[in-house]
This record gives C-alpha cells, structure tokens and sequence, in this order.
C-alpha cells in the first residue's frame, strides 16, 4: 500500500506490526508532501519539527506499551485558519503572512493528544470567505483530480490534501459549505457536525454563530474517527456543547433498513445535470438498501442565500475589526495618523473578498438598516431551522446534492461574487440550522469530476449520518 492510500487503520496495523515506526512514516510522509505540493499548493508550509515531535512520542508510548490513541502516527493536515502553537497561522491572509500562533486550538491539542501527526497547514481562501480557494493572498489550491480546476473552498487545502494522498485525514471549518462543497469537487468525505459539537477556541472567526470545524478522510469510517477525537466539551468554548460524544464506529453497522429519508423537492428543481443525474443515482442505491424515500418540503430554502450573506457579512465585519495594524497584523510602513495607520493597513491587507464583505456586514448591521436586514435575517434563519425541525418530525435523514456542478475551472467564476455564492446554494441551509451535514462521494461525470451527495440528520445525530453515510459506501456508492 503506498502513502497516498493509507487509511487511519492500515497506520495502526502497520505500527502495531512493526513495519514502520510512528517517526519513518512522519519522514516520510513528510518528503511525499513536500515534493507533491508544487501540483496543487495545497499545503500553505509544513512543520517538520512539530511532526517528527509528535511521532516521536507515539514510538515511545509503543515502546512502553502504552494506549499511543486512536490516530497514532496518523499524518493529518490542518486549515490554516485553526491555531497551531509556535507555527505560522496565516488565515490565507496577507495581513497574517507572519502570524505566529501563541496557542493551539483545542481540536489541534486534542487531536496530537490522540497521536495524531501534524504536518503542517492547509491552503485556504482568505479568512475562510470564498468557494474556490481563489481568494487565498498566497495563491490558488488546484484540485488534485483535474489540475485546472478549483478544489472548491474555502477548505480547498484540506480537501486537496486528502484527494492527493499527501495527508491521510484533515481538518477544515465549515461556516456555510467550505467543509462539504470541497469535499464534494474533489471527490473526498467531508463532515460539518452540529454547532458546537466541537470546540471552536483557536479557531479564526469567520461567523460565529455558523463557524465549525469537522473532518475530511478518504472514507466514511475515517471521518468519524477524527470527529469522535476533537469532538466534546471544552471549557475554553462558551458554546460547546456538554452531550457526551458517542462511539461513532458502533453506529457505523451497514443497518440502513427502513430509514426515512426525505428529498427536499426546493434542492432538485431545476437540477437537470450530470450532478443531478448522479444525485438520483446515489438515491437509487440508498432505496436498494432498504431506506424509504419521500419527497419532502423546505419553503424557506429560497431565502437561504440572501439570509447567509446578510449574517455572515455582519459578523465577519465585526470579528475582523481585530486586524487593525495595532494587533496580530503587520502594519502598514508610513501613516501620519493612526486612523492612516489603520486605513491603510486594512486596505493594503485585505483582498477583495473580505473588503466586500466588511462593507457589506457594516451596511447591514449600521442604524436604520439593522432592523430591515440583520434583523430580518435572524427572522429568516429561524424559520429554516424550524423547516428543518419539522421535517425530521417525518424523516430521519435529509438527502440532497452539496453543489448544482461539479468543480469549475481556475478564474471561471471570480468575476462574479453572485455567481461563485451560488455555489453554497446546497450548503448553507444545513449552517444556518446547526445541524449535522456532510459530503459523500457519488460517483463521477463524465469527464471524471467527482460529485458528492449531502447527507444531513437531526441535531446531535451525527451516529446517523455516518451509519448512513457508510452503508452507502460500503454498497459501492451511486454504483451500488
Ligand atoms: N463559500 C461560503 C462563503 O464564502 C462558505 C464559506 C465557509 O463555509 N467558510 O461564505
């Protein structure tokens, strides 16, 4: 089995057996990345030190024979936008092209505590805002299956990683889709877990009422390992929540005989594609397994965009008001004044993206305006949360595409901001609600582009989603 097909148990089974060490599979994995990131830029830096660190105290819990944890040696990529101690943090932001981390995120302390080994940090688009990784100041991630497309964003890094072989698992943040779209492009799992499931301290702030962090693996099973490992309570997290996390490998039992499943006739009108094709496909074979499908309805789903873009602008303009020059930033060189200072360190700093959606979240949320947009836009997202509610009084499981198309070509759509947000069209429903939601692979168009089928459960029962989720890959996906 060669580096770019390992999986979180052939790791373990190879420690286990002996045929590598925790530290050769850290050098090594570190060498294959290294030399394969050039293809993609996927990688931002890598942090050789931290990796040959961590397995290193994985062969030495071995040693003692001790528990090393359930992602020993494991090679694992993280976003950008998610603090690593001592190494560069750059939120794919000019202005943090420097920025040293003084902590580590909780899931990023969680996850080496599990043995896991970081190898460094993922390409992204600037402050998680885009669906491309085109709006990185450091470049644009390729995706690793069809080299002049996007691998969707903004966790294209995370994705890219894990399509290319050069990280085993990854983790990325999900505000409204930049866990599950990427993951769908480039043909890889992707988990968005309900709000809070895990912590979000040393996570950059996007939205922070819709920001997440989940997983990404080359399987089902994989994504649920790392999310049962960074998942739980923390004290550092005001909104994390207290359930007790779940075994999600006991769920995981292939059993999907007489699930409800419900397909949301607003998600399929108008979907006459090859994703759309797939899509039906992918529905077909749950049916095989035994899952009872209906067509069900969302009527709030046509405000969802407008929604989104109204409480994310809003809350990206407030959370970063922080870079200010003063703080974390480089500064801009000359400025007579301080309000210089700061004018002309924002302007210089941030790209176009983040400016259009400061200006944007300061519109709606200034006086006079409030009420008419922010406002009315809390109004709106309860009431997808309450569609969503009602729903699963009748469903199970909710069934949908994550993107009307599959990956697009470099440039094709940064003309056009609208354009590139209706990509989240799929997506952003299941952020404003907080509920579980992820991408799973669903077969190929014909030219090869990978198309990913959303999957999305009650609050809290991500046990469903990945049951599901798993017995569809199990069966061999659309193809089952
Ligand atoms: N593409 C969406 C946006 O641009 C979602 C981003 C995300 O989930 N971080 O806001």
């Amino acid at each position: 089995m060669g580096i770019s097909d390992l999986t979180i148990d052939s790791v373990l089974e190879g420690l286990r057996r002996r045929q590598f060490s925790a530290r050769e599979l850290a050098a090594e994995a570190l060498r294959f990345a290294e030399a394969g990131n050039p293809r993609t830029n996927a990688y931002l830096h890598f942090c050789p030190e931290r990796a040959i660190e961590a397995a290193r105290t994985v062969d030495e819990k071995l040693a003692r024979g001790e528990d090393p944890g359930p992602l020993a040696g494991v090679p694992v990529a993280v976003k950008d936008v998610i603090l690593t101690q001592g190494v560069r943090t750059t939120c794919g932001s000019k202005l943090l092209a420097n920025y040293i981390a003084p902590y580590d995120a909780t899931a990023v302390i969680r996850l080496e505590r599990a043995g896991g080994v970081i190898l460094g940090k993922t390409n992204c688009d600037e402050f998680a805002m885009g669906s491309s990784t085109e709006n990185s100041a450091f470049g644009p991630v390729r995706n690793p299956v069809a080299l002049d497309r996007v691998p969707g964003g903004s966790s294209g890094g995370s994705a890219a990683v894990v399509a290319q072989g050069t990280a085993v698992v990854s983790l990325g943040s999900d505000t409204g889709g930049s866990i599950r779209q990427p993951a769908s492009f480039c043909g890889v799992v992707g988990a968005t877990p309900t709000y809070g499931r895990v912590s979000r301290y040393g996570l950059t702030a996007f939205a922070s009422s819709l920001d997440h962090i989940g997983p990404f693996a080359r399987n089902v099973r994989d994504a649920a390992t790392l999310l049962e490992v960074v998942a739980g309570r923390d004290e550092m997290d005001s909104t994390s929540a207290f359930a007790p996390v779940p075994r999600y490998a006991e769920a995981m039992n292939g059993d999907v005989q007489g699930v409800k499943i419900g397909l949301p006739k607003e998600y399929f009108q108008g979907l006459e594609s090859e994703s759309g094709d797939l899509i039906s496909k992918g529905i077909e074979a749950l049916k095989k397994l035994g899952c009872q499908v209906r067509e069900i309805s969302l009527p709030a789903t046509d405000y969802a965009v407008a929604c989104y873009y109204i409480i994310c602008t809003a809350e990206a303009s407030s959370n970063l008001a922080r870079y200010d020059g003063v703080r974390y930033t480089s500064r801009s060189a000359e400025s007579a004044t301080l309000a210089d200072m700061y004018r002309n360190t924002r302007g210089e700093g941030f790209g176009a993206e983040c400016k259009r959606r400061i200006m944007l979240g300061t519109y709606v949320l200034s006086a006079g305006y409030y009420d008419a947009y922010y406002l009315k836009a809390q109004k709106v997202r309860a009431l997808i949360a309450r569609d969503f509610a009602a729903a699963f009084q009748e469903v199970d499981a909710i069934v949908t595409p994550v993107s009307p198309f599959p990956a697009f070509r470099l440039g094709e759509k940064l003309d056009d901001p609208l354009q590139m947000y209706l990509s989240d069209i799929y997506t952003i429903t299941g952020s404003l609600a907080g509920i579980p939601c992820m991408s799973v692979p669903c077969g190929t168009t014909a030219e090869g582009l990978p198309v990913g089928m959303q999957i999305l459960t009650r609050h809290f029962d991500e046990p469903g989603m990945f049951r599901l989720a798993e017995a569809f890959e199990r069966a061999g996906g659309a193809d089952g």
